[in-house]
Parts: C-alpha cells; structure tokens; sequence
C-alpha cells in the first residue's frame, strides 16, 4: 500500500480536530498572566474607538477650507485635553498634538512641518493643499462600542493584550489548558540524573515534547519512560488514560521491539494514520482511543523516536492539536517562505524536513541547511531553526529558488 503524503496527513490531523475546545472549562485570569493563553470569551469594546476624532500628528487643526489664506491661532490642545473654547471658526487655527482630540469646527490637520508661522498667524507652505478629514481618525473609525474586538478561540500575544488593554479588561476567561501525557519508550533510555553506560541514552525526547507542549498552550506531563515490552507499554499508558492526549516517543517503528500500536490496539485505539511518507518521520502513527464511561476521548500521538523525527512530527502533526484541544480556532502548523542559498539534493516520494538555519531581514529571508548526521543528530537540530521542507515531487532546489519552511515558532 502506498504511503499516506505529508499533506494527506496534516489534512486528516486538521479534519479531527475538535472545533471547540476541549472542555468548556474556563478560569479568569489577570492580563498580565494573558500570553499564550485561548480567550474563551469574546472582548468587546467598551466605547468608540477612537472616542473622539484624534489627530494623528503634531501640528494645526483647521478648517480645510482656509487653506488659501492666514489663519489666526487661538490656542493649543494636548492628548488628554478638551478644546474648551468655542467651536473653531473661519479663519482660526489650533495647536495640537499627536492623540488630542480635534476641536469641533476643524476638519483637517496639518504638520507642523508644513506651515509657516509669524505673529500668531499661520500660513500653509507653498504648494501645500488640504483635504476634508487629512490626518484625522473619525470617532468610532476602528470599532463602535458593544463590536467584538477578539473573538473565543484567539490566542493571547502581544497585539490581542495590547488590544483587550484598552477595553480595560483587567481579567479575562480563558479556557483551561489540555493535559498532554508525554511518554518516552525504549530499552536504552536513562534519565539525566544517572551517568549512562557505553550503550545508553539520555532521554531527551522527553524534554524536547514537553516544551513544545508548553510552546502551543498545553500542560505537559512527563511520565517516567517505559521499556520495550508490551507489560511496561501497557502500564504507563493506562496510568496516563485521563490526560487529554498522549504523545509517544519511540517503539513505532517495524523493528522487533515496536510495540507502541499493538499496546495501543489492544487498549481499544483506532488509527487515522500509521506511517507518511515523508523524512525524518515515516512510521508516525496518529489515533484516538474512544470515550469510556471512566474517560474522555484521549488523542494519540506515536512518534519516531529519533530526536529530530520526533521533533519535526511533533511540530507538524501533534502541535497543532495540542492548540485546538486548547481551544485555539487556528490550530495549524507554521510555514513560511524563504530564498535557497544553496543546492539541495532531491529525493523523490518523501517530503523531506532538513535541519535548516533562515536568517531574516527587511529584504526577506534566506535559508539554508545546515547539513547532518541524519535524524538523531541533536547538534545539527539546536543548530538549525527551521526545517527546510523538499516536496516530493521536487526535481531539483537550486540556488534562488523560492522553497516552503516549517518554522518553529508558533
Ligand atoms: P525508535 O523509534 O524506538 O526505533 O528509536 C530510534 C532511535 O531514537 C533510538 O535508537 C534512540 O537512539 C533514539 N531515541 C529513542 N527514544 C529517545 C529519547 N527518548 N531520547 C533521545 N533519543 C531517543
Ligand atoms: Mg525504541
């Protein structure tokens, strides 16, 4: 049977995705605890935004109207201030400043580079005209009061913090954050406090998964590494039966200690996926084991244990749901583009991820890879900040070409 393609496999992730978050649980939380965190509810704006019409620059309010002859200036206005006095009338000008809100009567505001002032009398530059409404923001021109600024489902940075800032939404609801069950699996696993013999490995995919979770809004739980039998499989995955969802490292492979998926069957699991052609990640597998009258459904995710594989499927297949369990409505992983520096060699069939390092700057971004030892290569990954993606029906990258990134960042 044929291989499912990458863009099979991310669509069939996207197509289980819950369209709601996980639990309707919520928790209000202060703002400042905001970053990173799914709204549950809708922010509004409390008032018009602008509350009043605010000038955008330093300079004169005025009638545009005027503009062929001296207007006298009658005062200043500051942001924070009212124009207390009358209505401008023809003829007269005001100072003001960028965020002050324009006195009733002016129309128009013109830079303060642009007009010449002598004895209280302004006059505009030669060859400067003026235009109804120029560097003015209408009351209400970005949002009406009672207007949903930020919907559920929309995950907190910096713009959507700044933005429910100024509604004055102090706390907010969000929705609480899914637990996601890490296990690591093999034989030849020890834990970073004991000094491994010749033979064995630190776990670091653990590590690895557990910060990605935190990264896409989720609550990681690392559990202690199974071995490579199917009673230590079977054990740690029932002790993690109550957690939103389980990613597993290691195990999937054919070889004759695999055992993640027959454990997994055996505990009632189905699969939407069991290996995609792609490289690093092939034997990925993706599955759910249905609702019980104990549990919830529990999301799985069964990833090849060489630490860039599992990095790369992480990033593409499990991130992802890990952010729509949080509530996020926009759950997909992150791609860019970027200009190839060098030659890249083709394979035809897999997608490939290759450790790759973008550098970014006004012109655009550039990427190339960063060249490794294959997919446990640690070194080259920490060295890498991207994968590049080859297509597999790419026929040749060369130098200049325009080829897709998955990036790392959320
Ligand atoms: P597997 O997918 O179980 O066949 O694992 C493939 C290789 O990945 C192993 O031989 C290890 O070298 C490496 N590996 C597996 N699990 C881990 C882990 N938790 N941390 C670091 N490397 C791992
Ligand atoms: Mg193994």
């Amino acid at each position: 049977m044929a291989l499912l393609s990458c863009s099979d496999a991310l669509q069939i992730v996207a197509s289980k995705m819950p369209s709601q978050a996980l639990s309707t649980a919520t928790e209000r939380i202060p703002l400042t605890s905001a970053r990173g965190r799914v709204l549950a509810q809708a922010i509004m704006a409390d008032r018009d935004q602008p509350p009043f019409p605010r000038s955008t620059r330093d300079g004169f309010a005025l009638r545009s109207s005027d503009a062929n002859s001296p207007m006298r200036l009658i005062g200043a206005i500051r942001a924070g201030e009212q124009w207390t006095g009358a209505p401008l009338q023809p003829g007269e000008a005001l100072e003001i400043m960028t965020g002050a809100p324009v006195p009733e009567g002016a129309d128009a505001v013109v830079m303060v580079e642009h007009v010449t002032i002598e004895d209280a009398m302004l006059t505009l530059q030669p060859g400067r005209t003026l235009s109804v409404g120029e560097n003015i923001v209408p009351r209400a021109a970005e949002a009406r009061a009672g207007d949903v600024l930020l919907q559920a489902g929309v995950c907190m940075g910096a713009a959507e913090i700044a933005l429910a800032a100024s509604v004055g939404a102090a706390e907010i609801a969000v929705f609480a954050q899914p637990v996601v069950a890490v296990l690591a699996t093999g034989d030849e696993l020890v834990a970073l406090d004991i000094t491994p013999d010749a033979m064995q490995i630190r776990n670091s995919n653990s590590h690895a998964l557990a910060a990605l979770v935190q990264e896409h809004g989720g609550v990681a739980r690392i559990l202690p590494p199974a071995a490579d039998t199917r009673e230590s499989l079977h054990a740690a995955i029932t002790g993690a039966r109550d957690a939103a969802m389980l990613v597993l490292s290691g195990g999937v492979s054919a070889g004759k200690y695999d055992f993640v998926e027959d454990v997994l069957l055996s505990l009632g699991a189905e699969f939407f996926f069991t290996g995609v052609a792609m490289q690093p990640g092939k034997p990925a597998v993706f599955g759910r084991i249905p609702p019980t009258a104990e549990f919830p459904e529990q999301w799985l995710f069964g990833l090849p244990g060489n630490p860039v594989s599992t990095q790369v499927t992480a990033l593409l297949f499990a991130m992802p749901m890990v952010r729509a369990l949080a509530g996020e409505a926009e759950a997909q992983a992150n791609f860019a583009l970027a200009k190839l520096t060098v030659e890249v060699k083709v394979r035809p069939g897999l997608t490939r991820f290759l450790p790759a390092r973008m550098d970014s700057s006004l012109a655009g971004a550039t990427v190339k890879p960063t060249g490794w030892q294959g997919s446990g290569d640690l070194n080259a990954n920490a060295r890498a900040n991207c994968y590049l993606v080859v297509p597999p029906d790419a026929t040749a990258l060369q130098p200049g070409d325009v080829v897709t990134v998955l990036l790392r960042s959320r």
